[in-house]
């Protein structure tokens, strides 16, 4: 979700330097297959990709298919088949048709859905398209896309089968963009990889993008719980060319045909950059073995945004763009909350307050043991002032997730909290390295 959000460090050697992937899914790299022997029966090589149409107003929402893709990677881990987290607004699970075995499962956010806690929702209608990425099926399964519900509860939004040898599975579509490993050498099917895909940069930048996204990489593994797990994080640039230096600006009258979308102003919000062409950008980053997609925008603006297991957006130019991206993977990968209020953030009620949030780092205290509870010293008080002698203390702060009372966070300073804190608070950090052990098992 959402906006927002220095240090410098250098740490990293570059990987195994440029490597133009194969394109349209002609040559499958052996070792980003997924294949286990108990997995083998239903899941083949590749990926599905699932196009929708998320539409409605303040209180509905419709979900429309649109496409089905076949994508020639899927980087995941063969032993995450089965969601263990719970996190996203929304979840996708697939059953295989013959048996109503559940084979996948996992959640996400959409920009529609934070759209739907804006005032506009009240008065129109609106469409933004959403890609779900999965393993490619080997026989015939049922994929049933469904959305929390403001009380907590799952509703089912679409349910569509899907037979993999269907004509009208799409292949080959996909835009030939040069990737490099910029970063990380291990199999993707046991690493976290993260894709990045350039944005607002010209045909003759790549070298320059070749060296932001390194440089955000080594930030990043400078940085706990990343630098833990140093080892088994990638890095991918997709050398993805734009017209004009840039993204979209509508305040400054500025539109860029870039290959992502990415915009200033999205959902009415000077900084918050992000993109609803969620369908062009999964298009751009087809081509590389992605678990997270990121966009390096090339600008000197303030801005990000960060939605679970869709897309992270941060700015390569900005004094603050590494911390602000940092937080903004908190978002995308770990599935955090923000943890500031009192900005001029457009929300309106974005948490209920009488249920809890599925964010790790929130808590209503409706169900605080699923949170932190038993990580909180015997001394300290439920909820916590937020007084000198709570610094650096785990604790129940008031003031959160964009309102003043009713949410807690964990901890005084945080990255989720502001680009002043000195890093993750532990709480977060204990969620972000559980979000990576997923991508790591095998
Ligand atoms: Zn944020
Ligand atoms: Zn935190």
């Amino acid at each position: 979700m959402r906006k927002f959000l220095v240090l410098f460090a250098l740490v990293f050697v570059c990987g195994p330097g440029k490597a133009v992937f194969p394109m349209n899914g002609v040559s499958l790299q052996p070792d980003t297959a997924v294949l286990m022997p108990d997995t083998a029966a239903w899941f083949g090589q590749g990926a599905l990709r699932m196009d929708l149409v998320l539409a409605g107003d303040q209180s509905r929402t419709k979900a429309y298919l649109d496409e089905l893709y076949y994508e020639p990677y899927w980087s995941g881990s063969p032993s995450s088949m089965i969601d263990s987290l719970g996190f996203g607004s929304f979840r996708v699970k697939v059953f295989r048709q013959a048996t109503g075995e559940l084979v996948y499962s996992n959640g996400f956010g959409t920009l529609f859905q934070e759209w739907q806690t804006t005032p506009e929702a009240r008065v129109i209608s609106r469409a933004f398209d959403q890609v779900i990425r999965m393993p490619f099926p080997a026989e015939t399964v049922r994929v049933d896309i469904l959305e929390r519900m403001r009380d907590g509860s799952f509703s089912s939004v679409i349910e569509v089968e899907v037979d993999p040898n269907s004509m009208f599975i799409r292949r080959n579509h996909f835009t030939p963009y040069p990737v490099t490993r910029v970063a990380g050498n291990g199999d993707p099917a046991r690493s976290l990889d993260l894709v990045f895909v350039a944005e607002g940069y010209l045909e003759g930048q790549m070298e320059k993008f070749r060296s932001d996204v390194r440089d955000m990489a080594e930030y990043i593994l400078s940085q706990q719980p990343f630098e833990s797990y140093r080892d088994h994080i990638n890095f991918w640039a997709v050398e993805s060319p734009s017209p004009a230096e840039g993204p979209s600006n509508p305040g400054q009258g500025f539109y860029n045909r870039t290959p992502a979308g990415t915009t200033y102003y999205s959902l009415g919000l000077d900084r918050y950059l992000t993109t609803a062409r969620h369908g062009q950008l999964m298009d751009a980053a087809a081509n590389a073995p992605g678990d997270v997609v990121c966009v390096l925008v090339n600008t000197t603006q303030y801005g990000g945004g960060g939605i679970y297991n869709a897309h992270i957006v941060g700015t390569a130019d900005h004094p603050w763009s590494k911390v602000v991206f940092i937080h903004e993977i908190g978002h995308g990968l770990a599935g955090l909350g923000d943890e500031y209020f009192g900005s001029e953030v457009a929300y309106e009620d974005f948490y209920p307050l009488d249920v809890e949030p599925w964010e790790a780092n929130l808590t209503t205290l409706v169900d605080f043991e699923s949170k932190w509870k038993d990580l909180l010293d015997n001394d300290i008080p439920v909820p916590t002032p937020a007084e000198e002698s709570y610094l650096d203390r785990l604790g129940v702060f008031e003031g959160g997730g964009y309102t003043s009372e009713g949410v807690y966070r964990p901890y005084i300073h945080c990255r989720m909290r502001s680009n002043a804190a000195p890093g993750f608070c532990p709480v977060c950090q204990k969620t972000i390295s559980r979000v990576i052990e997923t991508y790591l098992r095998y």
